[in-house]
């Protein structure tokens, strides 16, 4: 199918002529085809496709319940206030994360409590997050971080809420075959481009509890009832609506995500074989214990005293988009100077964060293309 482009305009596909994308989403026919029938239908949001969206979700993932929300953010943000988490309470989260899970907490004016992380997963080390609970501590918000499952059954232990920040992490088990995001905690997914799936912009907070999904659909909705049948608002409420327009892609994308979800796990066993053997190059980790990651990134972490910056740019020159990913979140100049934070205080994730190298990574992602990812990769390294 060819695509006119307005004159003037760049086409990204020529721009890109060459270069290998870190990161790429599968849309085709039938997401088209899903968007058009809303477009046409003439309802375009709260529509039939958000409770259709939200069931197979659900129903995917085995979690009871699901609510559809405008980004993960908006996700994360209704799952905190579900679980009662408010002004000067603490909230025990990881450093290595997407800056939006510590967001969350302070947008309620709550504290983002960071622990350290495990050196071999990259999630929440379940003994640095105990140690970091205090009399204040109201909640644990773990992430499923590169897609591997956070050791929420040892998170359970600590007997207080738990919301789980599973926005990379979406075809992910735990060891014993419960899906991420099915334990029933709210469990929050999101659906950028770069995700397993995507709706352009949105997100969904899966939960077992019925009442946590009735209080998340008013909150998404200004407040209203869920009937939608009165104009009164009982409390506070957001627009963090999905349009149908966004709900009818994400249906569409459900019906693929076996099929991206095995892509991925092909591409990054074709990583594993093209880059073995660079030493002091750490790969992520692979499944262990029963628990299997949902794959969401290629991140390794570079060789101790290599320049990681100067990698990027002279992977860049040769074709290779590549990104540091992720920094910790501790270090960024907003929670230093909001919190005082200070480096030395994390350092298994300040050392993962200042050698961590996301590679292109996405299901159309060819064997040559690795390959010749690795090979730059090589060069760049002088290995
Ligand atoms: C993508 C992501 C989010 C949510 O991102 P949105 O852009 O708001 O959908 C939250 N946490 C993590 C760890 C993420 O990777």
């Amino acid at each position: 199918m060819t695509v006119a482009r307005a004159s003037g305009t760049v086409d990204p596909q020529a721009a890109e002529e060459g270069t290998i994308q870190l990161a790429r989403p599968v849309i085709g026919a039938a997401e088209e085809l899903a968007v058009l029938e809303v477009l046409r239908s003439g309802q375009l949001s709260l529509g039939p496709r958000l409770a259709e969206f939200e069931h197979e979700f659900a129903r995917r993932l085995g979690a009871a319940h699901a609510s559809a929300v405008s980004s993960g953010t908006a996700g994360l943000h209704l799952a905190l206030r579900a679980v009662g988490v408010s002004d000067g309470d603490e909230v025990v989260t990881s450093p290595l994360s997407f800056v939006a899970s510590a967001n969350a907490i302070v947008y309620e004016r709550a504290r983002p409590v960071f622990a350290d992380i495990d050196p071999v997963t990259l999630n929440l080390d379940p003994a640095a997050a105990r140690a970091a609970v205090t009399p204040r501590t109201v909640a644990i918000l773990p992430v499923h971080v590169f897609g591997y499952p956070a050791d929420v059954p040892a998170l359970e232990g600590l007997g207080l809420a738990i919301v789980e920040d599973a926005c990379e992490a979406l075809g992910a088990v735990h060891a014993d075959g419960v899906a991420v995001g099915a334990r029933g905690h709210p469990s929050v997914f999101g659906f950028y481009p770069n995700k397993q799936l995507t709706t352009g912009e949105g997100g969904m907070v899966t939960t077992g509890d019925a009442s946590v999904k009735r209080r998340i659909d008013s909150e998404r909705n200004q407040g209203r009832a869920p009937d939608m049948g009165w104009l009164d608002h009982d409390r506070l409420g957001f627009n963090y609506r999905l349009s149908d327009i966004a709900c009818a892609l994400g249906l569409a994308q459900l019906q693929r995500l076996d099929q991206m979800l095995a892509d991925r796990a092909r591409v990054a066993e074709l990583y594993r074989q093209a880059l073995s053997g660079i030493e002091g190059l750490t790969l992520p980790c692979p499944d262990a214990g029963g628990d299997r990651r949902g794959w969401f990134v290629f991140v390794v972490q570079l060789p101790h005293g290599c320049d990681r910056d100067l990698t990027v740019k002279a992977l860049a020159a040769r074709g290779v988009q590549t990104k540091p990913y992720l920094p910790a979140i501790h270090l960024m100049s907003y929670y230093r100077e909001s919190f005082g934070h200070r480096p030395g205080e994390f350092p298994v994730c300040e050392d993962v964060a200042a050698r961590s190298l996301a590679l292109p990574f996405f299901p159309g992602l060819s064997e040559g293309q690795v390959d010749r990812v690795a090979t730059e990769l090589r060069g760049a390294l002088g290995r």
